[in-house]
Order: structure tokens, then C-alpha cells, then sequence
């Protein structure tokens, strides 16, 4: 079995790695934003660090965002600031930095409120931390929108039921199904005038677009690097507002019995560390690409509109979600290739094959009755093109 991995057999598999991303149109909409930047100093950095604990040499206070040789501590600072939020610590993931959030403003048994457009890490979150979830409905096809009129009446069902308000309120502030960008006025107002905290998770939006958490009126924020910050995986980020950041950032206050062993500049919900080494400096070389690229944000919005546009014009195929859309992120419903893939004899897979004979990657195999995409970081030609195969492919079974 070990001798596979010394005998060349990873070897085949580079062409499902970088050459996707340097040969193929990739519109996968989970590496749309992921991919990092094509700068050769970048790249040099990953290499660089990419022993182990790289970047523990200097570590003096036992906390990576302390750490100033090379400047984590500095890194830690710009990514508040560049979401506007008062503290930030990098995690493994969004996921983390979600199961953070709750763990630590919740206790086993307590209820929190979650928008049914929701990923799945959000649940299972909850179902870590122990807490019952009550979700925000929505109003189903085709623009999916939440309902927020109703949260005032949730929160006053969940007083009534278990006698405690609720935990929190948990806002996704671009569902990964439809890519609807969430207005956060209203649920803010609501979670302030009950004293609740609204986290809001930014896994499609930080590092995308321009974000002010306060704006926002977020106390927490999560985001996920390794999806939208141009950074390797595993990579997300948890932002803080007081006087939040006491609980969530608190330190260790565990004494071992025998040793007497304490651990006070540990922070509990990290473990202590998160991401020592070469993922932390790949964000750092990334940062800089990042800052630039949220500005050109309102010309993605116009690409992706232009994309639904286009594709909806080929005739049966319906953008679901909000319109015009405010996000990278598309969803189409699909018939025109459903009835070429009912009578193929790939089935649904002509779809994915075609397009990779053209170049294009990042379609999910085997899918026709619906696509979901993302037009991120794509030029115009690139996407003119896009819709040129997809037209031919039409057109041409
Ligand atoms: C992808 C995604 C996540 C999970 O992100 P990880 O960084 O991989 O943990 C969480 N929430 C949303 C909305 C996502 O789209």
C-alpha cells in the first residue's frame, strides 16, 4: 500500500491540481475564490515556510498572533481592521471559527436562531456545542429569500418554550446554494434590541467584497480563507467586537492538580494554537492581492450579471435566487441541458465532458437538472467564451 506513494503514483494526479487552475476556465464555485494569486512572491513565501512549524522560531509568548518575527501580530491587526471588526484570530477554517463562536457564548441545551440558507458546517456547529437550532424560514423558489419579519416572533416563541431567550442569531451573509447577499439592517436592529449577538458569516463575502463588520452590525464574523481570500486551506478567520472578544478570546484558567501546571496565555476555544507555519504566511503574502482585488468588487457584481443574463438567453435556463444578482455565486435551473442528458448516452455527464473538451472546468459531474457556478476573478473574454460552448452545446445535440 506504501509503496504506491514512492512509486510516481501521485504523479497522475497533478492534472486535477494546478494545471486546472492554469489551463482551464475553473468556475467551480468553491475555488473561484480560493485560487492564489499568480505572483511569483507569493508562491516563493509558501515555499519558504513550508517546514513544519515555520514560524515558531520567534513564537515569545506562547501566541501565534503575537508572534513579530515574521509579523503575525501585524497580520492579526490589518485583518480587524480590513473587516472593520475590534480583534481577529485565524482558525483552520470557517467551520471553526463557527464552532468557536457558538461554543463559547453557549451552554449545552440553549437555543440559537439560524437562517435556513445556512451551510451545513453551521449545523453541525450547533450539534457540537449541544444547542437546539430554530431556523429563520425561507420563501422558496425562485428568489429564496429569507424571512425576517418573523424573527421577532421566533425569539418570543423560544422565551415562551424554554423560558431563556435565544443564544444568538446566526446570519449567513451569502448563501452557498442561491449566492443571495443577505441585508443585514433588519436582523441587526432585532438582535440589538433584544441583547442577543448576531454573528454573521462571511465565507462567501470577506475577501470578496469590502466589508465593515460594524456596518454589518456583526459582533462576531467568520470568514473562510481557503473559499475567499485567495489563501491555502485550511484557512479561516474569527472577528471579534467587544465585549464579545472576553468571552470567545478568553485564556486558559485550568491548574492541574499534581503539576500544578497552568497555561494562561492559551486561549481556550483556539486550543492554544491554530495555524502555525506555512498556511498563516500564505494568507500574509495573499493579504496584500486581496486588498486590492475587494475594490474591483462592482465589477464582478456586473460580470455576474452579465453572466445570468447571457446564459438565460440561451433559452430554458433560469437563474434562481435574487435578481439582478448581487454575487458571484449562480444557481440555474437547467432544462435545456436536462433534455440533451435524457437522451445522451453519458447521461448526465455529456454536460461536465463537453465542457472539459472546451476547457472549462469546476461544473459538477454528472448534473443537469441544475449548475451552480462562479463567474469570480474571470475576465470578459473568459466568459464570453463561457457562454459561446455553452450555446454550442445547445445547439449542437
Ligand atoms: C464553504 C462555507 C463554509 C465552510 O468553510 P470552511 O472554511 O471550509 O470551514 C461555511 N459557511 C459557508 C456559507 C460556506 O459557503
Amino acid at each position: 500500500m506504501m509503496n504506491k506513494f514512492t512509486k510516481g503514483y501521485l504523479q497522475k494526479y497533478r492534472n486535477i491540481s494546478r494545471d486546472i487552475e492554469e489551463n482551464y476556465i475553473n468556475l467551480h464555485p468553491i475555488q473561484a475564490g480560493g485560487r492564489i494569486p499568480n505572483d511569483p512572491k507569493v508562491l516563493q513565501t509558501i515555499i519558504d515556510f513550508i517546514d513544519g512549524y515555520s514560524t515558531c522560531d520567534f513564537c515569545l509568548t506562547g501566541k501565534l498572533n503575537e508572534i513579530s518575527t515574521p509579523p503575525i501580530c501585524d497580520l492579526h491587526e490589518d485583518l480587524a481592521i480590513f473587516c472593520d471588526m475590534d480583534s481577529a484570530r485565524l482558525t483552520p477554517g470557517c467551520r471553526q471559527a463557527q464552532f468557536s463562536t457558538i461554543h463559547a457564548l453557549t451552554s449545552p441545551n440553549d437555543t440559537i436562531i439560524v437562517d435556513s440558507l445556512a451551510h451545513y458546517t453551521t449545523y453541525i456547529s450547533a450539534e457540537r456545542a449541544g444547542v437546539n437550532i430554530v431556523e429563520i424560514p425561507h420563501n422558496g423558489g425562485p428568489l429564496y429569500e429569507l424571512n425576517f419579519d418573523i424573527v421577532s416572533d421566533l425569539i418570543q416563541k423560544i422565551k415562551n418554550n424554554t423560558g431563556k431567550k435565544p443564544k444568538l442569531l446566526f446570519l449567513t451573509h451569502v448563501d452557498y446554494n442561491y449566492g443571495n447577499l443577505n441585508d443585514t439592517k433588519e436582523i441587526s436592529k432585532i438582535a440589538h434590541e433584544n441583547d442577543i449577538p448576531l454573528v454573521i458569516n462571511g465565507a462567501y463575502s470577506i475577501g470578496r467584497m469590502p466589508i465593515s463588520g460594524k456596518k454589518l452590525g456583526a459582533d462576531v464574523m467568520t470568514a473562510s480563507l481557503h473559499k475567499s481570500f485567495a489563501s491555502p486551506a485550511p484557512s479561516g478567520l474569527l472577528l471579534v467586537n467587544e465585549p464579545y472578544d472576553k468571552i470567545i478570546f478568553k485564556s486558559s484558567e485550568i491548574q492541574s492538580e499534581w503539576s500544578k501546571r497552568t497555561f494562561h496565555n492559551k486561549e481556550i476555544e483556539l486550543l492554544g494554537c491554530t495555524l502555525p507555519g506555512v498556511i498563516t504566511m500564505g494568507i500574509m503574502a495573499a493579504f496584500p492581492h486581496v486588498i486590492n482585488r475587494v475594490k474591483k468588487w462592482d465589477d464582478e457584481v456586473k460580470k455576474a450579471q452579465f453572466f445570468s443574463k447571457a446564459m438565460e438567453n440561451l433559452g430554458e435556463i433560469y437563474q434562481m435566487g435574487q435578481k439582478p444578482h448581487q454575487h458571484d455565486i449562480l444557481k440555474f435551473e437547467t432544462p435545456a441541458f436536462q433534455k440533451i442528458s435524457d437522451k445522451h448516452p453519458r447521461k448526465g455527464f455529456f454536460l461536465y465532458e463537453e465542457l472539459k473538451r472546451n476547457k472549462i472546468w469546476g461544473i459538477q459531474p454528472g448534473l443537469t437538472k441544475t449548475i451552480k457556478l462562479s463567474t469570480y476573478g474571470q475576465s470578459w473574454d473568459n466568459l464570453k467564451y463561457c457562454i459561446e460552448i455553452f450555446s454550442k452545446i445547445i445547439n449542437s445535440f
